[in-house]
């Protein structure tokens, strides 16, 4: 009998689900789009349908254990979504009871920052460590931190919200309300808007002039940067700089083995993480120095997420990193 949880990310665009074993092996993937269900319960009975359908197909004998939901606001202690921004439901959304109550599972929430921090416990680079760092460098940034093996969640389930503290006084504005948060400087939307004051800074040529804000990607500024071009790898030292300087702060509080760069941003390779390793270094008090790694993530790919929420059941489970 194969035991299986089921991991489920909830995406601004889709929500993404699939079956893991506690190795990490994905048995099947099905994805639903989020924004088309405006209540969640219909969203619920949408995904049961299609899992329905993806579990028929499994030719072995097995038993689903559990399921971990990673969401944007998603609340551990709670099992709810709080507000989450870009999604259809407002309010407050009892996520652990309505999936509950379709698939008769112990059900576990967090945001997907969290959930792929212990996806890279379980599954990843942080195999075997008690006390790291993961920051998801995608649209935003995400981050999740783990001292003594456990995830901190704090009192109220939202601890850890790292793309928020502020690195420029009445700096940059941010989604959150407020002003110079690390995220407006250090994410695929952070890049690109320096970028654009790298632009309009300087008269030096770049192929990134001829795109609109919306028409750039991150993945362009990389492609810039192998070409050689003079704006994309400046952005890339400044944005790597920002965040070095920020991780040597964290290296003060949690002393962590390892920090591990997740998502789009973090695929860029060396252009990021040389000028993150060399600003921490350079910031850390001299008991941490040469102590910290920094290391790219090894799930990257379609089910990370996934696999990050499926780790998040597994942990609740009782099963322990082998
Ligand atoms: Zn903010």
């Amino acid at each position: 009998m194969k035991e299986i949880t089921l991991g489920i990310d909830i995406g601004g665009t889709n929500t993404v689900f699939g079956a893991v074993d506690h190795n990490g092996k994905c048995y099947f993937e099905g994805r639903i789009p989020t924004q088309e269900f405006k209540s969640f319960t219909e969203f619920v009975a949408k995904l049961k349908f299609v899992f329905d359908q993806e579990v028929a197909k499994l030719d072995f004998p097995y038993k689903f254990l559990g399921i971990g939901v990673g969401a944007p606001n998603g609340n551990f202690y709670t099992g709810t979504l709080d507000m989450a921004p870009n999604l259809p439901w407002r309010g407050k959304v009892e996520v652990a009871k309505e999936f509950n109550a379709q698939f008769d599972l112990p059900v576990w929430v967090t945001n997907d920052a969290k959930a792929a921090a212990i996806g890279e416990m379980m599954f990843g680079s942080a195999k075997g460590m008690s006390n790291f760092l993961v920051v998801t460098l995608g649209t935003g940034l995400g981050s999740g931190f783990v001292v003594n093996g456990n995830l901190i969640y704090g009192h109220d389930g939202f601890a850890g919200e790292f793309g928020h503290v502020i690195v420029t006084p009445d700096g940059r504005d941010c989604g959150c309300g407020r002003k110079g948060c690390l995220e407006t400087y250090v994410s695929a939307t952070g890049i690109k808007r320096t970028v654009y004051k790298f632009i309009a800074d300087s008269i030096q040529p770049s192929s990134l002039r001829a795109l609109s804000f919306d028409q750039l990607s991150a993945d362009m500024i990389t492609k810039a940067a192998d070409a050689g071009d003079p704006i994309a790898i400046h952005a890339f030292d400044y944005t790597g700089r920002i965040l070095g300087s920020k991780l040597a702060d964290m290296v003060n509080i949690f002393s962590p083995e390892a920090i591990i760069l997740f998502g789009g941003l973090a695929k860029a390779g060396d252009y990021i993480f040389k000028p993150v390793q060399e600003q921490m270094e350079a910031d850390l008090m001299p008991i941490f120095k040469n102590k910290v790694k920094i290391l790219p993530s090894v799930i990257h790919g379609s089910n990370a997420a996934v696999l990050g929420a499926a780790a998040l059941a597994w942990k609740e489970l009782g099963f322990t990193v082998k």
